[in-house]
């Protein structure tokens, strides 16, 4: 649904941060994005719904060339939700986003139990609200793709779960999820491909089976392994994509 075809992007300060990616992301699927910090995991998703365009190559969205903002295609969560909303208010950020359509605002007010907050001004919000409704408002324009940056930041463990159990939820609902993030343990047992982005390229991509069976490429690139994964290796190197897989089935399953 979402292609990238050896995309460029320079700042207007000369910094070149995106030196050829190329992906494809597919309808239905639940990947994941890492990377260390500065290899341009941010700039990668500002050029997912046109808000950046590439210096050079080519974002396609469902084929065509993206000329103009995806709005209604592609949700953005970002990171710091402070970045996301426009409106004084919970109900004028959804209607901005909504066009103003007034059925589709109280549908999202109903579906995200923002009914006694709508009135509300967004500045008084706490950071774990101001993330919830950063989901509530990227989601109410039901996105085909939705791209989440850093899910757990500002969120304590239980409102994090919520939101992965949201984010499944949706999934099953039919909504194409690309979560970014330094979770590696959550990465490995939650997404079905992985994207490893160093230095502005995509360096590996794969099943978390695959990926993190290159364990000599996490070392190259200092990037840790997933916790779980370093204490299963202590008794079981080398350890292979095979051994790897089946052993993530079974975590899976309990
Ligand atoms: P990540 O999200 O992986 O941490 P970013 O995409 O935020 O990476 O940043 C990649 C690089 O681009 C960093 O070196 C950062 O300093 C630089 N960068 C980000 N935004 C700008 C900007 N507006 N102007 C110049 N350089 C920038």
């Amino acid at each position: 649904m979402l292609q990238f075809h050896d995309v460029h992007y320079t700042y207007r300060n000369g910094a070149h941060v995106l030196k050829g990616v190329s992906l494809t992301i597919e309808r239905g699927k639940k990947y994941a994005l890492i990377g260390k910090n500065g290899c341009g995991k941010t700039t990668w998703l500002l050029h997912t719904n046109g808000i950046y365009r590439p210096t050079k190559g080519e974002v396609y969205w469902e084929g065509k060339r993206v000329k103009e903002r995806l709005r209604q295609h592609v949700g953005v969560v970002f990171q710091n939700p402070e970045h996301q909303f426009l409106a004084p208010t919970i109900e004028e950020e959804l209607a901005l986003s909504l066009q103003g359509n007034s059925e589709r605002i109280e549908r999202a007010i109903k579906a995200f139990s923002l009914a006694e907050w709508r009135d509300v001004p967004i500045h008084h919000l706490s950071l774990g609200q101001k993330k919830w409704l950063s989901l509530a408002v990227a989601m109410a324009s039901q996105p085909k793709l939705l791209i989440v940056d850093e899910p757990a930041a500002y969120l304590d463990a239980a409102q994090s779960e919520r939101l992965i159990m949201k984010l499944n939820e949706w999934h099953e609902a039919g909504t194409t999820l690309v979560v970014i993030t330094h979770d590696f343990d959550f990465v490995w047992q939650w997404a079905d491909e992985v994207f490893v982005m160093h230095d502005g390229r995509i360096v590996l991509h794969g099943t978390p089976a695959f990926i993190f069976s290159q364990a000599d490429i996490f070392h190259q690139l200092r990037l840790p392994l997933p916790l779980l994964l370093r204490i299963w290796m202590k008794e079981n190197k080398p350890c292979t994509e095979q051994q790897l897989f089946e052993w993530i089935e079974r975590w899976k399953k309990g």
